[in-house]
């Protein structure tokens, strides 16, 4: 019972029933209404002269004072005549002065209201005039009225209730008419019909939601795949479109979810990886140190420090890159783009390495691009990327190699490039080297150093400034990396 009354169904249903149960009561009661007002009415005019015809009749009992007895079998040959009236003598205040009621009953009142007398008798044309009913106060009656000379100084009155008690069982009367009746069973078979006929729109209406349902649940269930046809522009339509667009974005996002939770434990195993191969090897070195202490020679003992260093100052890299990548990921890094002179940056980022090329025999050429409007960006940060870009080129070229760094308007943009003459890098890892911690099977081999990170955060970077960077190989003469930053206005 309680499932039945949750169902949505159920509920438009029994809304919708007990509003026709509403509308059948009322015309019910409004058809009852209009037959009693019309029965009245018809009674009225048909009665209209009846007071007045009575009055004339009595007024010669009455012209020698007013003898009850003697109107009283007059009254009663007229009541046999129309038993539906009650008659009443009224005096010019309304006092009742007599009555004649067949079968004889009670009378509540002793005096009626004149003012509908007084209606009546100044406008006798109109639709309908009710009157007291001395038998029951409660209730006003269609009545008809004449004056009477009752022999006093003023006037009385011929007060007839018409229908008099016989109104109340005008129901029952309407009851048993025929125009009644037919009319209720044809409202009825009409009641009927539209009740059948909403409980199938409904159940048809319906249906589309319990469908919909019954997809929904499924997804909830965790069949994210589950997704509502859209077979109209209707408000039902509309919902199943934002269902699936809903759907779609929570498909995206959980994918993005299990993405980032898959780099999340491939990075703890690459941290680790990372971070033990070094802490091994300071270990080792430090115990052939203890060890060895007294056999071992002042220059191996300054070899194995200068390794241990060495590992350290990797270790510490490390640490700052990753910390650099979180800081970017979570965004607590927030870029202040401002206009500067990429121009001028390249040439302070060469400087910068210019010893550390030159230690290697290799050679840094900055363009000195001059005429090249501002770009827009974090100068800090995007210093950050060419000096990843720089270090690794450096690290992966030869001695006698040449490292340019090459500017040039795009439109509203101005290009970066970094081009070596290094090892370059092979089709199969060019995809994958701006990955956290990738490193090509080359470059691992050949050294120690690295972290993975450098081109991962220079990638991060420029995200943060909406831009892309791009990594080619220059026909086996080494890598060009590229990237854009806009004109400032
Ligand atoms: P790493 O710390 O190993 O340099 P990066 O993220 O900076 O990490 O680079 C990822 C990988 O991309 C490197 O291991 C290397 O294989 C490749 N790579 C990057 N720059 C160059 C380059 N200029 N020439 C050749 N290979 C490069």
């Amino acid at each position: 019972m309680t499932n039945l009354f949750h169902s949505f169904y159920w509920k438009i249903s029994l809304v919708f029933l007990l509003l026709l149960i509403a509308l059948g009561a009322a015309q019910v009661l409004i058809t009852y209404n209009s037959s009693m007002q019309f029965v009245r009415q018809a009674d009225q005019k048909l009665n209209l002269d009846l007071a007045k015809n009575m009055a004339g009749e009595f007024e010669a009992e009455l012209e020698d004072g007013l003898d009850i007895s003697r109107i009283k079998s007059s009254i009663h040959d007229m009541m046999v005549v129309n038993p539906r009236i009650e008659i009443y003598i009224l005096d010019s205040s309304g006092k009742i002065l007599a009555y004649f009621i067949d079968p004889p009953g009670e009378v509540k009142q002793d005096s009626v209201s004149l003012g509908p007398v007084r209606d009546f008798l100044q406008h006798p044309q109109s639709d309908l005039i009710m009157g007291e009913d001395p038998r029951n106060p409660s209730l006003t009656k269609p009545i008809s009225v004449a004056p009477l000379d009752i022999g006093e100084p003023q006037n009385g009155y011929v007060y007839i209730i018409l229908g008099g008690e016989q109104y109340d069982s005008a129901l029952r009367m309407l009851e048993n008419s025929y125009y009644l009746q037919t009319s209720i069973k044809i409202f009825g078979v009409i009641l009927l019909v539209t009740g059948i006929a909403g409980l199938i729109i409904f159940a048809f209406l319906t249906r589309r939601l319990r469908k919909m349902t019954g997809i929904i649940s499924k997804f909830d269930q965790g069949d994210l795949d589950q997704r509502v046809p859209v077979n109209s522009d209707d408000e039902i339509g509309r919902l199943a479109k934002s269902f699936n667009s809903m759907a779609d974005t929570l498909q995206e996002n959980m994918k993005e979810l299990k993405k980032t939770d898959q780099l999340r434990r491939e990075l703890i195993a690459n941290v680790s990886h990372d971070l033990r191969s070094p802490l091994a090897s300071i270990q080792g070195y430090l115990e052939t140190i203890l060890l060895k202490e007294s056999t071992l020679s002042h220059e191996k003992r300054r070899k194995y420090l200068e390794i241990i260093l060495k590992n350290t100052f990797g270790l510490r890299q490390l640490v700052e890159e990753l910390f650099e990548l979180s800081k970017l990921d979570t965004k607590q890094v927030e870029p202040e783009v401002e206009p500067f002179s990429i121009s001028d940056l390249i040439q302070d980022v060469a400087l910068k390495f210019e010893q550390q090329a030159d230690d290697k025999g290799i050679q840094i050429v900055a363009e000195n691009a001059s005429g090249l409007p501002l770009v827009k960006g974090d100068i800090a940060l995007i210093e950050r990327v060419l000096s990843n870009l720089i270090e690794n080129s450096i690290q992966y070229s030869e001695e006698g190699g040449i490292i340019r760094l090459e500017l040039k308007q795009e439109g509203a943009a101005v290009q970066v490039q970094v081009k070596d003459t290094g090892a370059g890098i092979s089709e199969d890892d060019l995809p994958h080297i701006f990955d956290r911690f990738y490193r090509a099977e080359k470059s691992r081999s050949r050294s120690e150093e690295g972290t993975g990170l450098g081109l991962a955060i220079a990638k991060k970077i420029m995200e943060l400034h909406g831009k892309e960077i791009q990594a080619q190989n220059r026909n086996g003469q080494g890598a060009v990396f590229t990237f854009e930053l806009d004109r400032a206005n």
